[in-house]
């Protein structure tokens, strides 16, 4: 039976193909990954998430690169079916009536994993909750909660409106989507017959929640101030009455908050907050980091709590380029079955993945020629560099010493550099890296050709991690919890030149497949931090990286190989899958 489904899997954003705006960067697509392998090895699961009827948005960037953001248009029947079933939940006193549609992945062996998108854009409800789920991460706090309400205790309610009655683990892909506990405790407690959320409903859930953290970067941590919850929840409804002589006490359990309360009229004026990620903690059995390092890190963070780590990996067939693809039938036949057989890479003919590599290459620089027309080389050394624009991910390290970069590009190049990524719109320090990022542009005229391209989504990242010949990354350690384009950018051969932290520290063999920047270090930022970094960012680009593209063809082929052989099979979502469910989902 195809409702038979034992995992449910929850995610504010999923991302599965580039005409559907329905994420915004990594968590979204490593959350369609995720599916994909779930499809693969036909792990009985079924993914909840919103619409985003009007996407996250559609960046343009002016000549000065300056952002502008635009809602993104979508035919949403041309992905998704629409279904019949009908539930609602109470926003602020409010009933809001909430829909379904379905979007089917298929695995390798014809096994369909379904992920529901709830929508609120219904007649009956009122204009400004139709709204609710048209923008990702849009407006203010308030339609925050509110999307998270709909997300967690109405996505419990959609499935089992649509049927599913015998999951037995709820996988909270960030703690976006953690008042679903809220809603399996009430369901609970009801079973029982009782009002009252009891201790042992408490127990009952935390065997079902599994929970992954996915950022160290503290404005990552959704926190809501108990008023607005109160408003939010309003009459009671949809808030899980604790109301016995344990009430404190349960309520401390749940929500990690503090202080002598008798009613929750109490609790909401107390000037406490709501935090997500604590919510998820306190009902999860299992919790897990995206990376070692990541755990580690979510160890200090969350002192207490047990905090396992599922390194992050990628959908293999979806990122490896067409060439490659090609190049691993013939030679890795299966390898889409079993990623672990790409560690036979190290066998596949240097010259064909030269030559597969330069396709990937070609493909990429024409669509980059045609959209800039900056002329770009195909035998000139290429970086590629994509992903949010933030202050912590330090896309301006390269122009740290313009002369320097300069000379290395007269004297070492030629070299050039692609660069792709949106900020958050609330993100004025992000948005003024994409500025600085177009005035290093003008300043290295002549020397370095640099190209921002518009509007980051997975088809361009697709033909960026294939087509460059080097991965950049330079996060400020410990920020980056695992980071997951480079593992994409392994799939296709293309070593990574970067800062260890997340994923790097593990995946980083020096000279074999890839570069670090710096040192290893738990440090927090300061001009010498940066100052340093880039230095050695410089250092590794003109005394060996450099070197060895234009006169060490072989080394460098060899070091391609060992990117697929080592890290790409491994970093696959299919090894990760593999992981939840022996580890998170069936301990
Ligand atoms: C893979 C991917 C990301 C995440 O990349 P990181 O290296 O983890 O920052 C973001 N956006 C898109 C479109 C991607 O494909």
């Amino acid at each position: 039976m195809n409702n038979h489904r034992t995992v449910a899997y929850f995610s504010m954003e999923i991302g599965f193909e580039a005409g559907m705006p329905t994420y915004s960067g990594g968590l979204g697509v490593l959350a369609g990954d995720t599916i994909r392998a779930a499809a693969d090895l036909k792990v009985p699961i079924v993914a909840i998430t919103l619409l985003h009827r009007k996407g996250y948005f559609y960046q343009s960037l002016d000549k000065s690169g300056e952002q502008h953001e635009l809602p993104v248009a979508w035919d949403i029947d041309d992905y998704l079916t629409e279904n019949d079933a009908r539930v609602s939940v109470t926003l602020e006193g409010r009933s809001v009536q909430l829909r379904a549609w379905k979007y089917e992945v298929t695995g390798i062996g014809g096994y369909t994993v379904p992920a529901y998108f709830l929508d609120a854009d219904l007649e009956e409800n009122s204009e400004w909750d139709r709204r609710l789920t048209d923008y990702l991460y849009g407006y203010d706090e308030r339609y925050r909660l509110c999307q998270e309400v709909i997300l967690g205790i109405g996505g419990i309610r959609m499935l089992r409106a649509l049927g599913y009655t015998q999951i037995e683990r709820f996988h909270m892909n960030e703690g976006h989507s953690s008042l679903l506990t809220l809603e399996l405790l009430d369901e609970e407690a009801e079973k029982s017959g009782r009002q009252t959320v009891s201790r042992s409903d408490i127990e009952t859930i935390r065997e079902r929640c599994v929970f992954t953290t996915h950022t160290p970067v503290p404005t990552g941590h959704d926190q809501f101030p108990m008023k607005l919850v109160g408003q939010v929840f309003g009459p009671r409804d949809d808030f899980l009455d604790l109301g016995d002589l344990y009430s404190v006490d349960l309520l401390r359990r749940v929500t990690g908050i503090d202080g002598k309360f008798s009613t929750m009229e109490e609790v909401w004026n107390s000037g406490n907050a709501l935090n997500m990620t604590y919510l998820a903690l306190n009902l999860s059995g299992y919790v897990n980091g995206v990376a070692k390092k990541h755990r580690d890190v979510s160890r200090l963070m969350f002192a207490g709590y047990e905090i396992d780590a599922i390194n992050n990996g990628v959908h293999a067939a979806t990122w490896v380029s067409g060439p490659f693809r090609d190049l691993f039938d013939k030679h890795i036949p299966g390898w889409r079955q079993d990623n672990f057989s790409l560690r036979s890479a190290l066998g596949l003919p240097k010259k064909q993945v030269w030559e597969a590599h330069q396709q990937a290459k070609k493909q990429l620089l024409l669509f980059v020629n045609r959209a800039t027309n900056t002329g770009m080389e195909v035998d000139a050394m290429t970086i590629g560099f994509a992903r949010r624009a933030t202050s912590y991910k330090r896309p301006d390290l390269l122009f740290y010493d313009l002369e320097r970069l300069k000379r290395i590009g007269n004297q070492k190049g030629p070299l050039q550099v692609i660069y792709a990524g949106k900020a958050h719109p609330k993100d004025q320090p992000g948005k003024d890296l994409i500025k600085q990022i177009f005035d290093a542009m003008e300043a290295l005229k002549g020397d370095v050709k640099i190209v921002y391209l518009e509007n980051y989504d997975i088809d361009l990242a697709k033909m960026m991690v294939a087509g460059v010949d080097v991965w950049l990354n330079t996060p400020l350690p410990p920020l980056e919890a695992s980071g997951t384009s480079g593992m994409k950018a392994a799939l296709n051969g293309v070593p990574s030149l970067s800062i260890l932290d997340g994923w790097w520290i593990e995946g980083n063999i020096e000279g074999v497949t890839g570069w670090s920047i710096g040192p290893p270090s738990l440090e927090t930022d300061d001009e010498r931090d940066r100052h340093s970094d880039s230095e050695s960012l410089y250092d590794k680009l003109e005394n060996i990286i450099l070197p060895h593209f234009y006169n060490d063809r072989e080394l460098f082929i060899n070091m391609m190989l060992h990117a697929i052989a080592i890290n790409g099979s491994f970093f696959n979502a299919q090894r990760m899958m593999q992981q939840y469910v022996l580890n998170a989902y069936f301990r």
